[in-house]
């Protein structure tokens, strides 16, 4: 299978860059309303204008552990359609696709919520769930080679690259194969030692306030665990996010105590 089109420095935004979502569908309507959206919907399907011209970007892991995950895939899913979204692939959307396409996976960590509430929609929505998680690149090159989007991050060397490698550390980030107490991966802060001129924005490692290093910006501000949804506007490096309405995923490490 050929790699997704990663190259997209013919884009030039404006863009406004959106957290993981992991099927916080209330929160993202609001979000999407603040940043000057318009999200309609009449029957099942969901209708978002870019009011002000504005293309949003997902940072990945749009499903799993909130209520509303094939929501979020409908409004990610039309947005693309109409020509105002981006997404890159998560380590959660992945791990869902191998799911929806037949695999055996374990379905801890949020995809069994998933599951549930994809019992409920009809098998032309799986074949179009499908085919739309197939076209997410790992990882996305805008602006003129100025922004880097990938879920986990990216090393400078790799930037403009593709490689098995390259596609791990984007969706996994820098892991040193070992697990902590709580059973997550335990990784190397990439940011720390990165150095390059473009910026790269992820999410994939929840914390309370997004963390800003070295022309890094981590903007997954934990909505699922009951933190916030966050979106930096680019080129404006404008913060914007809205409260989770409750915490909808427990059972992991608590928010309060996911710094870096
Ligand atoms: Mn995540």
């Amino acid at each position: 299978m050929s790699t997704p089109t990663f190259d997209r420095r013919d884009l030039t935004g404006p863009f406004d860059l959106i957290g993981d979502v992991h099927g916080c569908a209330d929160e993202l309507e609001e979000l999407l309303v603040l940043l000057g959206y318009d999200v309609e919907w009449a029957g099942g399907v969901v209708r978002v204008t870019a009011l002000q011209g504005r293309m949003a970007v997902f940072v990945g892991d749009l499903v799993d552990r909130g209520p509303r995950t094939p929501d979020v895939l409908r409004i990610a899913m039309a947005m693309t359609e109409q020509g105002n979204a981006l997404c890159v692939d998560g380590n959660h959307d992945n791990k869902f696709a191998r799911w929806i396409n037949g695999a055996n996976v374990k379905t801890a960590h949020g995809l069994q919520a998933s599951v549930d509430q994809m019992a409920a929609e009809d098998p032309a929505f799986h074949a179009r769930v499908r085919k739309y998680l197939a076209s997410l690149p790992p990882y996305l090159w805008l602006d003129d080679g100025k922004l880097v989007v990938a879920h986990a991050g990216l090393k400078e060397e790799m930037i403009g690259q593709m490689n098995g490698k390259i596609r791990s550390f984007a969706l996994y980030g820098d892991t040193t194969g070992e697990t902590d107490g709580f059973g997550n991966p335990v990784r190397r802060n990439w940011a720390l030692a990165y150095s390059g001129d473009a910026a790269i924005v992820y999410g994939h490692v929840a914390a309370p306030e997004v963390q800003a290093v070295n022309n890094t910006w981590c903007i997954d501000t934990g909505c699922c665990f009951g933190g916030r949804l966050t979106a930096l506007r680019w080129p404006e490096h404008e913060l914007v996010s809205v409260p989770a309405r409750q915490a909808w995923f427990t059972g992991s490490r608590p928010l309060a105590e996911r710094t870096r």
